[in-house]
């Protein structure tokens, strides 16, 4: 593990933020608020759509960067707005090349976030919650509990923080709500930023290359249904039983299991994308062939996408990961039963940057934030 320390002097914060904290983030605006910002200034809307590139397609750290607004129009804006991004504290290189970023974010708090080097892509691993509220029983981020919502500004300043600071490449990248926190009980700024990212005068990410992981929070997935646009969805499942379900996802008293199921199936994934179910596989819990079995019978005849996580152990976590054998055996009963299987590798276990390890302090204690 390399540790680039940087202490207090955060890496990629632009110089407004310490001087002129009263200004209003531009970065983080939606379409329809940057043409209503535009018409308050007497701008024909052809300027939202150039600022919105500027912010979002190459990502400008300044309003002096939006060379093509004219000198006056950028004077005018910078009296009231500026450029602000999530700014790095640390950075933590796994062997295996997975990069861990904590973030501090205007108010002092922080979070983390996830760069995935692979072969033919690169992945983006944001959070939307700085904690997370749910508490599922094997889960890190759940151990050091919730503290708020993250804006739209903060959960796209990670995707652009993380742009910005990998190093130069053409490979396509991937993203994926997954980091901490429960996206869709952060429902509002979570599809301001889904939008952002794939909007062409956004991001412009492909909805097939960008996936939200949710618990099933029912009236968020309802919102996410009804959006134009839709990213692919990964649902957290973790036990095909209700009493097994409710004490590892403990939210399952809420949003139970089978609707959670069949409003999955009415998901309509993007063009190319799917609908996947993520089980975490805990040794002598949920990993046994009557596990698998229980869970093809939940699934009945959808045609779904399971991915199999064996769990990622941590200090603080009262279980441990399952054997090869059996994954193997879990992996087989599944595919038997024609579901497509896949077994998630874990990625930056040593900088505790894999799923359910985020929102530690450099020493690797939960962040006294979230507590
Ligand atoms: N709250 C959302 C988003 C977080 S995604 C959700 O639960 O889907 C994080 C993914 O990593 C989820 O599938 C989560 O269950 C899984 N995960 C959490 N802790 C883990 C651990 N210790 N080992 C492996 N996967 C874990």
């Amino acid at each position: 593990m390399h540790l680039t320390a940087v202490g207090q002097a955060p890496l990629a914060s632009p110089p407004q933020s310490q001087t002129q904290p009263a200004l209003k983030n531009l970065f983080g605006l939606g379409r329809g608020e940057l043409v209503s910002l535009c018409a308050a200034m007497g701008e024909p809307p052809y300027r939202a759509r150039q600022i919105s590139s500027w912010l979002y397609r190459r990502r400008a750290r300044a309003l002096e960067a939006m060379t093509d607004l004219g000198r006056e129009v950028r004077a005018r804006l910078a009296e009231a707005w500026t450029v602000r991004w999530p700014s790095i504290v640390e950075r933590r290189e796994s062997h295996d090349g997975t990069l861990k970023y904590l973030l501090a974010l205007d108010d002092g708090a922080t979070i983390e976030c996830v760069l995935i080097p692979e072969t033919r892509r690169r992945t983006l691993c944001l959070s939307t919650q700085v904690g997370c509220a749910l508490r599922c029983a094997f889960c890190l981020t759940g151990l050091a509990g919730y503290r708020r919502n993250l804006t739209c500004a903060e959960i796209l300043g990670q995707a652009a923080v993380l742009m910005a600071d990998a190093p130069a490449s053409d490979k396509p990248c991937n993203v994926v709500i997954m980091g901490m926190g429960e996206p869709l009980l952060n429902v509002d700024a979570t599809l301001a930023a889904l939008r952002l990212l794939m909007d062409a005068d956004g991001f412009g990410i492909p909805p097939r290359r960008v996936t939200l992981s949710t618990v099933g929070i029912l009236p968020g997935l309802e919102r996410l249904i009804a959006e134009p646009r839709r990213p692919n969805l990964a649902v957290s499942l973790h036990a095909a039983r209700p009493e097994l379900r409710r004490r590892l996802v403990p939210i399952e008293a809420k949003y139970p299991l089978d609707e959670v199921i069949a409003l999955a199936r009415r998901y309509s994934p993007p063009a190319g994308g799917r609908v996947t179910f993520e089980y975490v596989l805990l040794r002598g819990v949920n990993d046994t062939p009557s596990d698998a079995r229980a869970l093809v019978r939940r699934l009945g005849d959808l045609r779904a996408k399971v991915n199999l996580i064996p769990l990622n152990a941590a200090p603080g976590i009262p279980f441990e990961p399952p054997t090869d054998d059996a994954v193997d055996a879990f992996a087989r009963i599944l595919s038997d039963a024609r579901l497509t299987v896949s077994v998630r590798k874990p990625r930056g276990q040593d900088v505790l940057a894999a799923c359910g390890q985020l929102h530690l302090d450099p020493a690797g204690n939960p962040s006294p934030h979230a507590s």
